[in-house]
């Protein structure tokens, strides 16, 4: 029986790309060609570095970020550009 490749995510069209982070075959609907990665992942990334996935919300903004590109204050976290305006970093 031959297999034809279809997108991982859709399982609708051909795949035509790879994911560079989980490693998913998917379709050009599914991807986003300027960052490699499927729309499953990009859902998940870090909206700050968009190379690592997202732990968690920033708690002012909004923004998904991952943990390099946040910083944690009690039980809230901040990305990385609303820590410094709120003064909680200083780089
Ligand atoms: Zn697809
Ligand atoms: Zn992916
Ligand atoms: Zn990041
Ligand atoms: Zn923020």
């Amino acid at each position: 029986m031959r297999k034809t490749t279809l997108c991982e995510i859709c399982e609708e069209e051909s795949a035509v790309a790879k994911c560079r982070i989980c490693g998913r075959w998917v379709c050009g609907k599914d991807f986003d060609a300027s960052l490699g990665i499927c729309n499953v992942c990009l859902s998940t990334l870090c909206q700050v570095c968009h190379e690592r996935l997202a732990i968690g919300h920033c708690a002012r903004c909004g923004r998904l970020v991952c943990r390099r590109d946040s910083v944690r204050v009690g039980l809230l976290r901040y990305c990385i550009d609303c820590a410094r305006e709120l003064g909680i970093v200083t780089m």
